[in-house]
């Protein structure tokens, strides 16, 4: 139990349960029982002062505990501030305070009035100092009057100052802050959603349960650390730097996000990311809600997949052909030079005859080897798909001419040689260039060719070549 009675009351918000005995000038003034609603008191106490007074908690170092102009408070606790204290600021207000319990000391600017008080047992019997200060122009007994009704006014004060001073000094340490529990957070937390909280500097400051059950990182795990630790590899920098645009410019980011939970498992989520702002319209936290979606995703996949794949040869169809194609030459159409793409289409030679000699059943399975080879005999990023009957398409990527045709060429020895079945394979072959038809029709005049001057081999069209002949 901690010497100041003070443990948060649940749900946790900045409110805190008290029993003290309240002295003044060493007399026992009563005692005190209540819920202190830490916010509520600050703003209370401030609206019963004046233009004209400011009314200053000092503690027994001489920093300020709370104050009107708030960036001069907690010196103690914030290296930056260590210059705002009474013995630096007025020394010779300070050996008064000091010395005496109340009493009033001017100087040319500023009058001040200050009351030192004891907090008891249940703080450590520590003590503050009331300090209440006016510009020097006004009489010295309205001054001595309003002192009294404040400082009366102020002892409930004096208590939740100590504890905002022990909340802040809380946060400092553990980077957590009992006023992100007061926020829109705490209604979010509560949610059925996992949540991630994280500070300005987008470090974890809470998570919750559902998170824990979620993800399996507990929250000593994650806790000082960036959310970038989930990261599963999945997405590239741009995908990244792109989110955090769009954080910055709405305040808001909603999307699909694979991460990765502690045990390696891919953990795919509906994330919302959404900034808090503080008064002053800075970012202060950053807000992380997901669902998990990954047995949904899991399942689509497998649906896409099966409706995406040739049954016959395994290798892709027709239609996610089209699919691939086009996304090449959307990328493509941005590149220029070496990077380009290549396309190739295959197609087996003399195949009617296999059919004919063998069977439509054999002349299957002629197929499914072919595509077999032209799938194992590839590169890892080359894309194979069947497109029809007995024809094939290969998408080369970032490949140059010259080389894709090398590649098709061993594609076509491969088939050449193999002995179960005496097929050759034809094929022609250009660079992608941004028109898709275009590209696709020099492909085949390629093929053609190869047709043409005795199958068996490997044509190539370039889209130079095509432009000279336009
Ligand atoms: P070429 O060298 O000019 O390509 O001669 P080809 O005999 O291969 O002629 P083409 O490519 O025009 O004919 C393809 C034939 O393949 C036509 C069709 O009977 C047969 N075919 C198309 N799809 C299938 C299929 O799924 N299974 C089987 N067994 N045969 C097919
Ligand atoms: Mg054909
Ligand atoms: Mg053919």
């Amino acid at each position: 139990m901690s010497p100041w009675h003070g443990s948060v009351v649940t749900p946790p918000k900045p409110s805190l349960r008290i029993f003290t005995p309240i002295e003044i000038n060493n007399e026992r003034k009563g005692y005190l029982f209540f819920n202190l609603d830490i916010y509520e008191m600050v703003d209370k106490v401030e609206a019963s002062l004046e233009t004209g007074y400011q009314l200053e908690f000092v503690n027994e170092e001489g920093y300020y505990l709370a104050s009107q102009d708030k960036r001069k408070t907690l010196g103690h606790l914030i290296a930056e501030r260590e210059s705002y204290n009474v013995l630096i600021e007025t020394p010779e207000l300070w050996q008064e305070m000091r010395t005496q319990n109340t009493g009033e000391f001017a100087d040319k600017q500023f009058f001040y009035s200050f009351a030192k008080v004891s907090l008891g047992d249940n703080f450590g019997r520590s003590s503050l100092y009331l300090l209440l200060s006016s510009e020097n122009n006004l009489a010295t007994e309205n001054v001595d009057h309003k002192l009294t009704i404040i400082i009366y006014e102020a002892i409930l004060a004096i208590l939740f100052v100590t504890f905002i001073s022990i909340l802040i000094a809380r946060y400092i340490a553990k980077h957590r802050t009992t006023s992100i529990e007061n926020q829109l957070a705490l209604a979010a937390l509560n949610g059925m959603s996992a949540i991630v909280i994280t500070d300005k500097n987008n470090r974890i400051i809470k998570v919750n349960e559902e998170f824990t059950s979620l993800s399996g990182w507990r929250e000593e795990d994650v806790i000082g650390r960036t959310p970038s630790m989930f990261q599963s590899g999945k997405h590239n920098k741009d995908f990244y730097s792109a989110m955090w645009r769009t954080i910055q410019s709405e305040g808001l980011w909603e999307g699909e996000v694979i991460n990765q939970r502690k045990d390696g498992n891919l953990l795919t989520e509906i994330l919302r990311i959404q900034a808090i702002y503080n008064n002053d319209g800075k970012r202060e936290y950053f807000i992380a809600s997901f669902v998990d979606i990954t047995e949904r995703k899991e399942l689509e996949n497998r649906l896409r997949e099966l409706s995406e794949k040739d049954s016959l040869t395994q290798c892709w169809n027709r239609r996610r052909f089209e699919r691939e194609f086009s996304n090449i030459i959307a990328n493509d159409s941005f590149i220029k030079g070496n990077e380009s793409s290549c396309l190739a289409i295959i197609d087996i030679d003399y195949f009617k005859r296999i059919n004919d000699k063998y069977g439509h059943d054999v002349g299957d399975k002629v197929i499914a080897e072919v595509g077999r080879i032209l799938g194992t005999e590839s590169r890892r990023n080359d894309f194979v798909a069947r497109i029809g009957g007995e024809e094939f398409a290969v998408i080369l990527p970032n490949t140059q001419l010259q080389e894709a045709e090398m590649i098709l060429n061993r594609l076509r020895v491969a088939i050449n040689l193999y002995d179960d079945i005496k097929v050759t394979i034809s094929g022609g072959v250009t660079d992608i260039c941004n028109s898709r038809e275009s590209s696709y029709k020099r492909a085949d005049l390629a093929l053609y060719e190869s047709k043409a001057s005795g199958r068996n081999q490997i044509s190539c069209f370039s889209s130079d070549e095509m432009t000279q002949i336009a």
